[in-house]
């Protein structure tokens, strides 16, 4: 012991050996911030081409396609060693390795899903008014409503023409493009609005999207709306009627960017859930002949619910383990009993702002690294599925060999509110599964908050689950 430091004393080593102490991924792991940096400038990059579901699925099949994943499809035949992707309409993608042990030792998941909230187009978007051409939405999962008004948003999504060909429309990214805008009400003349409860200060039917406001001639009644066609026809080739076989999307059009002096958090649009999505990427691209079969599930349609054949609540999931154990000669229900998930989805960081939201104890820190729910859901735990204790202790020590920086968490106060992940239809399945993801700051917000170091850990955090004994 060094001369001048203090012997310890007995209450001092019993409350180190004895009392639990959250510690930040700085003090667990003061070494990593270059490592941090250096992944999360890639992460961006994922972020600003991964913004819909189909944007995230193609650019995530494109970084497999490079390390040697092959398409799969149902019936095909499979061999350890081997590296499939399996793509679900284009907006959902199943990556896997088949493991030098017996499949029937179960299958290492992991499920984070690529859809985030948004304004969708409905199906009859473009009308004329106050000499402007708006496009009306109806909008995707939770969101504050009034938040997505004069911010620049960008259109994603497809169109499908009548002679049913697809055209691909990405339009506001670019610096060059035009972007869409949501009107707000100046505040010179909000009395009415500041009387509303927040939640009704901006309606579902007031979220249209403003698109232009020059007539295609001074004659032609419409020529605004017409204008506003002309465009759209001569860059896509699409007619009104077209919108209805499109799905085009609404979303923020700002880049992902570094927050704070110290550049250690970042702010980007969807990093629900893309901020577990990319981990389990990079995790599984990382791995070269595992043991175990490893699985890495992009699931689209979570924030509506999980419904829809790209949800997961989709047979596709048991298909594919079925399918995979028919050709290799194995029983798909061992497989399941046996397989085990980590449902990769953000929490709720811990906003000094809401204290009063949270009950800190319980409350995911930022920069404390990734947060672990044993219980989603709501009310008295109602629609979640609650780990076993069990199942948690496994996990706590696969994070813990591997110097995972990580801690548990609720998603607020009890009765504060609630929210739920595709843990319960995985678990229901038959799989032991649990919550793990990154603590977000103004979560579906349409410019979330992450903490770099935090980012980092869910990538080691798969790593190890994936490589676990
Ligand atoms: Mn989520
Ligand atoms: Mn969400």
């Amino acid at each position: 012991m060094p001369k001048n430091e203090k012997k310890k004393s007995e209450g001092e080593l019993l409350k180190e050996k004895l009392v639990y102490k959250k510690k930040t991924a700085f003090e667990k792991c003061p070494d990593e911030k270059e490592a941090v940096f250096a992944y999360c400038e890639d992460y961006k990059k994922f972020l600003d081409n991964a913004k819909t579901e189909r944007d995230a699925s193609a650019y995530s099949i494109a970084l497999a396609k490079k390390k040697g994943f092959k398409e799969y499809k149902f019936g095909k035949k499979v061999k350890a060693g081997e590296k499939y992707y399996y793509n679900n309409r284009g907006k959902s993608v199943y990556f896997f390795i088949i493991g030098s042990e017996d499949i029937e030792k179960g299958i290492a998941l992991t499920a984070a899903h690529i859809d985030s909230p948004r304004l969708d187009l409905k199906a009859h978007p473009v009308y004329e008014a106050g000499g402007m051409a708006f496009m009306k939405t109806h909008y995707y999962g939770g969101i504050k409503k009034y938040q997505w008004t004069a911010i620049p948003l960008a259109l994603h999504g497809t169109v499908t023409l009548a002679d049913s060909k697809t055209v691909d429309v990405i339009l506001g990214e670019d610096e060059s493009d035009p972007l869409f805008y949501v009107n707000d009400i100046l505040p010179h003349l909000a009395r009415d609005q500041y009387a509303k409860n927040l939640g009704a200060a901006i309606e579902g039917e007031q979220l249209n999207l403003l698109s232009g406001s020059m007539p295609f001639d001074n004659e032609t009644p419409e020529a605004i709306k017409l204008n506003l066609l002309r465009l759209l026809n001569e860059k896509y080739g699409m007619t009104e009627a077209d919108f209805q076989s499109a799905e085009l999307c609404a979303v923020p059009a700002m880049k992902a960017r570094d927050i704070g002096l110290d550049r250690s958090l970042i702010a980007a649009y969807g990093h629900d859930d893309k901020v577990c999505a990319y981990p389990e990427i990079t995790a599984i691209l990382s791995l070269n002949k595992p043991k175990k079969t490893v699985m890495s599930i992009l699931a689209d349609k979570e924030e509506t619910g999980s419904d829809g054949n790209t949800g997961m609540k989709t047979s596709a999931f048991c298909d594919i383990i079925a399918d995979i154990c028919e050709a290799l000669g194995k029983s798909e229900r061992i497989v399941r009993a046996n397989s085990v998930c980590l449902s990769a989805d953000v929490s709720a960081a811990y906003d000094p702002n809401f204290a009063g939201a949270y009950e800190i104890n319980n409350s995911a820190i930022i920069n404390c690294g990734i947060a672990l729910c044993k219980y989603t859901g709501g009310g008295g735990k109602s629609s979640t599925n609650d780990a076993s204790g069990e199942y948690v202790g496994r996990i706590r020590k696969i994070f813990d060999d591997a110097g995972v920086v990580w801690q548990t968490a609720e998603l607020g106060k009890v009765d504060q509110g609630g929210g739920g992940t595709v843990a319960k239809f995985i678990s229901e399945k038959n799989i032991d599964t649990v919550d793990v993801g990154v603590p977000v700051i103004s979560m579906h917000a349409p410019y979330e908050v992450v903490s770099k170091f935090d980012v980092y850990n869910m990538h080691k955090a798969v790593v190890a689950f994936y490589t676990a004994k």
